[in-house]
């Protein structure tokens, strides 16, 4: 027999539940179907491990700088066991809240693997349900190259599960995961080599931010190999691992492959459904989420747009406002992102960079910058350097992008992200009395 309802999500992560959860509230009959843990990879492999991961070594750092603050400190062991431990127990809580959630809205929840039968008939575990609606929101899992030896690397995923803190890492990548693990590691005292296949960090980031970073790092002590593509991974004898670059050994206890994430479509059944997904596995959708089938709709890192979990969640949000609420133009606009990567210092963006906005608008553009060192490490040895851009064209000097690299970054972007949403002038930045003394305030008060 099959079970009937009117939206089912498959995955368990920022999409799928927010979608189902929205529409629950509308009076539809919905189900998450999860093949593992609740909350999807932000709750359990991303953003929130990460993050604790990112406090605790910003309080290596600020350990560090304690003494020129006046605080006599004995410095004892770092117990990278017990950190794991709350992390997980944190998490497991989330996990936990998630079936309240869904059972307030309320939500089915069925645990399993789904697979398409058809557009409107999905199994799980042999059990068949349909629905009128069908989102796919199943996510990515990271990507590990086809070069010999490969396996003997971890990802992002085997970070999270380490139990000890690792002596000398390598670190394969220049992207979100690849910067904010060197960062953390390093603060945590270990000996980070980061391994690049081109020149650039974020190389998609504004110049800028991929400079200043670069620079951060080096002087953190992150030794960073540059043209270095990584052609094999050998275990020696003593249990180094050995990563053959071109022009560089590089010999270490563990390496991490943070070089991108790959959809999770292979196992799907898409093609029983007659939805067509991209050659990379991600599945191409209209402006309302919809793909090439009616009725079935992709949202999220699946759709390989701005993998990001408040992405994610709007994007299922905004879906079931428009299957559900009676909002029939309700859609996610992708113009304006703010995101911000948890590194050491964190980064924080939003909007065209330099070169975006050249490209579009020519002589139009007029950069202000700015570079200085916020007062708090007026006391400490780091200086950790904070910069800053704004981008912006016309006459009446539109506001079209925000550049952030520094302490607090990452708390400062959302409001500016709001301005520049809202088409906030480089006039309406500069009438905005500032708030002394912040970092924030340098950006309405650049000349
Ligand atoms: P997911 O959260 O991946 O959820 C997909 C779910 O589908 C999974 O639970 C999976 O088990 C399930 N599933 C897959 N196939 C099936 C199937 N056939 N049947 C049933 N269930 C299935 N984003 C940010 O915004 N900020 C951050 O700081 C941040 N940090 C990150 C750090 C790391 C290390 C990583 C890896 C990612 C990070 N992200 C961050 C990205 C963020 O985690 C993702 O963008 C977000 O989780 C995507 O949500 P989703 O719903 O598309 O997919
Ligand atoms: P990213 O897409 O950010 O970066 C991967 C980078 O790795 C590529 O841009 C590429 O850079 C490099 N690369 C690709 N293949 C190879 C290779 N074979 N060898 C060496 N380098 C290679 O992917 P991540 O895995 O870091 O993160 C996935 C996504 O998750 C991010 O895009 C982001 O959206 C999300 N995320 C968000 C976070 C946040 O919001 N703070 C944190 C973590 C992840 P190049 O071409 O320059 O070599």
């Amino acid at each position: 027999m099959t079970e009937h309802y009117d939206l089912i999500a498959i995955g368990g992560g920022s999409g799928g539940l927010s979608v189902a959860e929205r529409a629950a509230r509308y009076g539809a009959r919905c189900a998450v179907v999860e093949k593992g843990r609740l909350g999807g990879t932000c709750v359990n492999l991303g953003c929130v491990p990460k993050k604790i991961m990112w406090y605790g070594a910003n309080l290596a750092h600020s350990l560090e700088e304690a003494p020129r603050y006046g605080f006599r400190l004995q410095r004892q062991a770092f117990d990278w066991l017990a950190l794991k431990n709350a992390r997980e127990a944190h998490i497991q809580g989330i996990n936990q809240w998630y079936l309240g959630y869904l059972a307030d809205a309320p939500v089915d929840l069925i645990r399993g693997r789904a697979r398409f039968l058809d557009a409107r008939t999905l199994e799980v575990d042999g059990q068949r349900y349909g629905a009128e609606h069908i989102v796919i929101a199943t996510g990515g899992r990271p990507h590990v190259p086809d070069v010999p030896g490969a396996d003997l690397g971890i990802t992002s995923d085997g970070f999270f599960a380490l139990d000890a803190c690792p002596a000398r890492v390598a670190i394969v990548g220049s992207g979100y995961i690849a910067c904010e693990l060197a960062g953390m590691l390093r603060a945590y005292g270990v000996e980070v080599t980061l391994v690049l296949r081109g020149d650039a960090l974020l190389r998609s980031f504004d110049a800028l931010l991929s400079e200043q970073l670069m620079a951060h790092m080096r002087r953190d002590g992150i030794r960073v190999l540059t043209h270095a593509p990584v052609r094999s991974l050998e275990r020696e004898p003593d249990g180094t691992l050995r990563a053959g670059c071109v022009d560089y050994d590089v010999r270490v206890d563990t390496l991490i492959w943070a070089i991108g994430r790959e959809p999770l479509t292979g196992d799907l059944g898409l093609p029983d459904a007659g939805v067509r997904c991209r050659e990379d596995g991600t599945i191409p959708t209209d402006e309302f989420q919809n793909t090439n089938v009616p009725g079935v709709y992709a949202i999220g890192d699946i759709t390989g747009r701005f993998p990001l979990t408040p992405v994610a969640i709007a994007a299922g949000r905004r879906l079931a406002d428009r299957l559900f609420g009676g909002r029939p133009e309700r859609r996610l606009s992708y113009e304006n992102i703010p995101t911000v990567v948890f590194t050491h210092p964190p980064i924080g963006t939003v909007g065209l960079t330099e070169k975006q906005a050249l490209a579009a608008h020519g002589a139009a553009v007029k950069i202000y910058q700015t570079q200085f060192t916020a007062l708090y490490d007026a006391l400490t040895e780091r200086k950790v350097k904070t910069a800053m851009k704004l981008v912006c064209v016309g006459a009446e000097q539109r506001v079209v992008g925000c550049h952030i690299i520094g302490p607090q970054a990452d708390e400062i972007l959302q409001g500016f992200a709001v301005a520049v949403r809202m088409g906030a002038t480089k006039q309406d930045l500069d009438d905005t009395v500032a708030i002394h003394p912040t970092s924030a305030e340098e950006l309405v008060t650049m000349r």
